[in-house]
């Protein structure tokens, strides 16, 4: 027995590779750092190493789930590497998700090319309508999926709506945001760009991009919807950006359309409301300061 993973959680795993590599063993678990909600780690096996991730099943309904989704969903089109999924579900009190191990090799030469180059041939993947046909999580907040014809009917509803309601709900906002947000809405229309819906990663930062075995860019633990690629960029400029040759890559390969720039800090308005109801207060100043540049 591995002390370090709930034995429920060990048995459905060994039952599960049982099936499809007969006569496999457990070998040896070691926890991974810088996940932010779960227990996560290697799982050594005589059949090859496997990335496990645990944690209550009552907690986060569906979790590992829609991850798993999530995950096919970005791996479906085959243009960025993304970790094959072998199972998730529940184990006793627990629930778990097994998947492909990401074993990091020295970086490549091209990889912040390769991102952008890959990322837009990802957003290029595209839906009937904004959203999805699930709900899923944004780290650990529900994230409503809802579908609209409109970007901005989801932006608002979907997305600043409930993350505003959640931090009103929770005190961590007084009346005045609400009436602020309110006073920004209209103004969206005129500002914000139509596009077609975009296959995003919905939570694209560093700690969810990886190096894998051949020294490429790997996707993992997203938030998968149909969205504004606009929200995508965003995302990954919140803390310090990305490397400035992903962001040539990537508008070379699907430039994006004039004016981004104007539109950023309204995009950043979604993962910063996440940020205030995951982590508190200290994200109300850079907030604050976004609805007073629109007012
Ligand atoms: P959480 O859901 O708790 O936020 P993550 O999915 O972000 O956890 O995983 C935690 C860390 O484990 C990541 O920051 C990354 O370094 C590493 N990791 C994630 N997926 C894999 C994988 N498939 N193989 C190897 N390491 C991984």
């Amino acid at each position: 027995m591995l002390t370090e993973v709930p034995s429920e959680v060990q048995q459905a795993v060994s039952a599960f590779l049982q099936t499809t590599m007969p006569s496999v063993a457990l070998k040896d678990f070691s926890f991974v750092s810088g996940g932010c909600i779960n227990s996560a780690g290697k799982l050594k096996t005589t059949a090859g190493d496997f990335f496990l991730k645990w944690n209550l099943a009552g907690k986060y309904p569906r979790m590992f789930e829609n991850e798993r989704s999530g995950l096919q969903h970005l791996r479906q089109p085959a243009v960025i590497d993304i970790p094959e999924v072998l199972t998730a579900g529940q184990a006793g009190s627990f629930q778990f998700i097994l998947m492909e191990f990401i074993a990091k090799a020295p970086i490549a030469k091209r990889y912040w090319e390769m991102l952008g180059e890959r990322l837009a041939q990802l957003h290029r993947v595209t839906a009937a309508r904004f959203g999805l046909d699930h709900d899923n999580y944004i780290g650990s907040l529900p994230q409503s999926n809802a579908q609209h014809d409109a970007w901005i009917d989801f932006f608002i509803h979907e997305r600043l709506g409930p993350q505003l309601q959640l931090a009103y709900n929770t005190h961590r906002i007084d009346p005045s945001w609400l009436h602020a947000f309110e006073g920004l809405y209209p103004k969206l229309r005129s500002l914000l760009s139509d596009e077609k819906p975009a296959l995003l990663h919905g939570d694209l930062w560093s700690g969810n991009l990886m190096v894998n075995e051949k020294g490429e860019p790997c996707l993992v633990d997203p938030a998968v919807y149909f969205g504004h690629r606009e929200m995508e960029w965003a995302m990954t400029k919140l803390f310090g950006g990305f490397h400035e040759a992903f962001y040539a890559s990537y508008h070379q390969a699907f430039p994006l359309q004039p004016g981004y720039d104007d539109r950023e800090d309204i995009y950043t308005l979604y993962p910063l409301l996440v940020h205030l109801n995951l982590f508190g207060a200290s994200y109300k100043l850079s907030l604050d300061s976004i609805l007073r540049k629109y007012s």
